[in-house]
């Protein structure tokens, strides 16, 4: 391991608070202080680690390598920039920004000040992701639903239920099925909070593949799921349960309701408890550090971004005709 290096935290609110904590004990780091525009909730988290607290983050950038921008999502583009410019590498929280405009900018001035744009897509790190990706199963998919329905949560309510909790199922389906997305169709609505609610979008790929995705921050009780069909099998990641089902073609047949059919054989993955977001930082401090690539990138933030905002547009299009 190289020189031990300096982390900052920039937005020490809900999710920030752990990002410190992380930092606080990751072997080769020193959380270095943190920043946020409420003094008193920086000054309880610095206490908490025994770290400098500072309102305005420009004085931390001197003071570090790399920083956590956990601020609301709104902010992101300008704090993000800010901290290009001062020479820090960055782990921006998903998603990385508001519009795609900022997301390029970002992409541009990393690229040119050569340092680490890493986007906060924690699920990549999700023991049931892990899971799936050490197994080798993962082949073509035909067919992909996810589910992320939540109970209401006083949080993240100055974006739409898109940009907060389905962009974590959009990150992962790129990923999965790696073709481009040919066709988008979306529908929302908007139930309590002024934005959209609970949104169904359909995706469809180059390679034919289509992508069904639901998300709701107004479920009666929370549902993670997401079903992966392909010719040899169809995995099911649970992610609440921490499990991975996979059902294939087995030898033989089974009768089904009278029905004569393949047999199915059932199997559970192996899933190996992990702490996501320790491993999501570890792993942009790896990057930092030039050990490997960011595993995801400011292009990889983006692409989730752009299939987002087509979503948003077509739930947008889709309200604008119910209004009419
Ligand atoms: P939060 O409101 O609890 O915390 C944000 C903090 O940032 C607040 O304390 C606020 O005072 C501070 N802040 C705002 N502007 C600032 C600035 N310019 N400089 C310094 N501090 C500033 O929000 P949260 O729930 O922690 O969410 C923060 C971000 O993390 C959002 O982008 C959200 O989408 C993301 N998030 C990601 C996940 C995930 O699963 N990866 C989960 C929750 C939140």
């Amino acid at each position: 391991m190289g020189n031990v290096l300096a982390a900052g935290v920039i937005g020490v609110g809900y999710l920030g608070r752990f990002h410190a904590q992380k930092y606080a004990r990751m072997p080769g780091v020193r959380l270095g202080g943190v920043a946020d525009l409420n003094p008193e909730r920086a000054r309880r988290v610095a206490e908490e680690l025994g770290v400098a607290a500072v309102a305005d983050f420009q004085a931390l950038l001197s003071e570090v390598d790399l920083v956590s921008v956990v601020t609301p999502t709104q902010s992101h583009a300008a704090v993000v920039e800010a901290c290009l410019l001062a020479g820090v590498h960055v782990m921006v929280e998903k998603p990385m920004t508001v519009t795609l405009e900022e997301a390029r900018t970002l992409i541009e001035l990393a690229e040119r000040q050569q340092r680490v744009l890493q986007v906060g897509h924690i699920k990549r790190f999700h023991p049931t992701v892990r899971a799936l990706q050490a197994s080798g199963l993962l082949g073509e998919p035909r067919f992909i639903e996810c589910h992320r329905l939540a109970p209401f949560k006083n949080r993240a309510l100055d974006v739409d239920v898109v940009l907060d909790l389905m962009i974590h199922d959009v990150d992962l389906i790129l990923h999965f099925v790696r073709s481009r997305v040919v066709d988008v169709e979306a529908v929302g609505a908007e139930v309590v909070t002024g934005r959209v609610d609970i949104a169904h979008a359909r995706l469809k790929f180059a390679n034919g593949c289509i992508a069904h995705v639901a998300a709701s921050r107004l479920a009666h009780e929370a549902r993670r799921q997401t079903r992966i069909f392909q010719t040899d099998a169809m995995i099911e990641l649970d992610f609440s349960e921490q499990t991975v089902m996979v059902r294939r073609r087995g030898p033989g047949e089974m009768v089904l309701d009278g029905v004569r059919l393949p047999a199915i054989v059932e199997s559970r993955l192996p899933v190996p408890r992990n702490d996501p977001l320790e491993e999501e930082l570890r792993s942009f401090v790896g990057a930092v550090r030039g050990e490997h690539p960011p595993e995801v990138s400011g292009s990889d933030g983006y692409a989730a971004l752009e299939v987002v905002t087509a979503i948003r547009r077509e739930i947008d299009a889709f309200t604008r005709d119910i209004r009419v």
